[in-house]
């Protein structure tokens, strides 16, 4: 019999800043919040700057990361032998941007991966948003953009995958067909999935399938348990007082009663 899983929060890899624009709170009021919930383990994974992606409120700006970067290394240095400190960006996979991933590695601990955008033309001029996708072409675009992120080899983890179901709603058979495709690839390469507590955030909405929040999709997360994916439970806050609040822990309840393949922590070092 396996052990029951007895994940209860303890450590979370997706944090946000202000800096991004439409988050609160600096990194030592995160840690503060995530000492008192007796966490051992915050990373944080705020939207990283893209001076290609023109979306200010959305992203840092480039000229934020050093004062980012600076505001988390002084907290790490503040809290050393309290709590484990990571550095790390939430970004998005676009081709051509090796030499962007390889100078962002070279700051950082770690980068967690979420497509916000895709292109149908793959070009940076016609970005259409993820959480809008509606067409089965557009969703088979978007497990594109994951199959080369997760081959790229960049990411510690992918945020959110089932994200695709926001605007497409229906969970038929283009949708599985996405959902086959990315855990298969995730349960080959050991890609880490993302179970997102902040989609249980983004409201309700009627799908063919019952109203239901727009990610997670159980749908989706009754596929990656067949794969036998690896998977982890992150927060996904936009402020500290909701690092580990009434949702999340709901969330983390519908997490732990799926017997995923969890990983717990992940060391960077
Ligand atoms: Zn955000
Ligand atoms: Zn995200």
């Amino acid at each position: 019999m396996p052990l029951p899983n007895k994940l209860k929060m303890k450590r979370n890899y997706h944090t946000h800043h202000h800096l991004c624009g439409h988050a609160t709170g600096n990194a030592e009021e995160y840690i503060k919040e995530a000492i008192k919930q007796r966490f051992d383990t915050l990373g944080f994974s705020d939207h990283a700057p893209n001076y290609r992606v023109n979306d200010f409120g959305v992203r840092m700006r480039e000229t934020d990361l050093p004062d980012y970067l600076k505001d988390i290394n002084k907290a790490k240095q503040k809290y050393a032998g309290k709590i484990k400190i990571y550095t790390g960006l939430e970004v998005e996979y676009f081709d051509d941007h090796e030499e962007y991933y390889q100078n962002l590695h070279e700051k950082l601990d770690y980068m967690i991966h979420g497509q916000h955008y895709i292109s149908m033309t793959n070009s940076m001029n016609d970005l259409i948003s993820g959480f809008a996708l509606t067409k089965p072409a557009q969703i088979l675009k978007y497990v594109e953009y994951l199959e080369k992120a997760m081959s790229s080899g960049h990411f510690a983890m992918l945020a959110h995958p089932d994200l695709y179901m926001c605007g497409y709603k229906n969970f038929d058979e283009t949708a599985k067909i996405v959902a086959h495709r990315i855990c298969k690839m995730a349960s080959e390469l050991g890609v880490i999935l993302e179970f997102n507590a902040n989609g249980y955030r983004r409201g309700i909405s009627k799908t063919p399938q019952g109203e239901l929040q727009p990610y997670p999709r159980l749908e989706f997360w009754e596929i990656a348990k067949s794969y036998n994916c690896k998977t982890i439970f992150n927060s996904d806050c936009h402020a500290p007082e909701i690092l580990y609040d009434r949702i999340v822990k709901k969330a983390e309840d519908v997490y732990l009663k799926l017997e995923l393949n969890d990983v717990g922590k992940v060391d960077f070092e």
